[in-house]
């Protein structure tokens, strides 16, 4: 099962436009805020968590996603 790193970013400004932030249920810490039926893993820039789990490859884009674990932004696209 391939794992796909994200890519680590600043955190949006309050209220952003253009932004869209997922986080999971009652902010569990443990949870994925992806499943699905795929094989791709796709874990926090910092800390590894699996932010989407059992994934399409590329199911994923343009989105900003907090880490449910510890806080961080994570993009799924480079920041260039
Ligand atoms: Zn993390």
């Amino acid at each position: 099962m391939p794992n796909v790193k994200l890519y680590a970013v600043a955190p949006p400004p309050p209220n952003p436009k253009g932004v869209t932030v997922l986080v999971t249920e009652g902010g569990d810490k443990t949870r994925s805020v992806f499943v699905g039926g795929g094989t791709f893993n796709y874990l926090c820039a910092k800390c590894d968590h699996p932010i989407g789990v059992n994934l399409e490859e590329r199911q994923i884009r343009n989105l900003v996603i907090q880490c449910p674990a510890f806080g961080q932004y994570n993009d799924t696209e480079p920041s260039n």
